[in-house]
């Protein structure tokens, strides 16, 4: 999976300033390139968000989701794990302190996928 140095960035800052709250968006872009963040009213605790797919924009492409984690713990539970297997097929998973080394790139079974970071 690849990704833009700036949604990557963007990523880490917005887990940061919504400490301890968490943080989910869809992941999208073209050519299995992440780009943007899409973020959607969703409901639901740390650990049972909902995404409202019939709020996506018509033509986005849905490369995955991110989502944050107020622990210093990186991979997915169980609920996260449900999530993955429903959209796209990379998932970031961004956790406490949001830096460069604490984040990590899941595919939908929850095995760390590597990720090549793209100007
Ligand atoms: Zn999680």
């Amino acid at each position: 999976m690849k990704i833009k140095r700036e949604l990557l960035d963007m990523i880490l800052a917005v887990s940061k300033d919504n400490h301890p709250d968490e943080v989910v968006a869809l992941m999208a872009g073209r050519k299995g390139i992440a780009e943007e963040l899409v973020f959607l009213p969703f409901e639901g605790g740390r650990t049972s968000a909902i995404i409202h797919m019939d709020m996506l924009p018509l033509g986005m492409r849905i490369i995955g989701t991110f989502h944050s984690h107020p622990s210093p713990n990186p991979y997915p539970s169980s609920a996260d794990l449900q999530m993955f297997s429903r959209y796209g097929r990379y998932h970031i998973i961004v956790a406490y302190p949001y830096t460069m080394d604490s984040w990590k790139c899941f595919d939908r079974n929850g095995r760390e996928v590597e990720v090549e970071i793209v100007e």
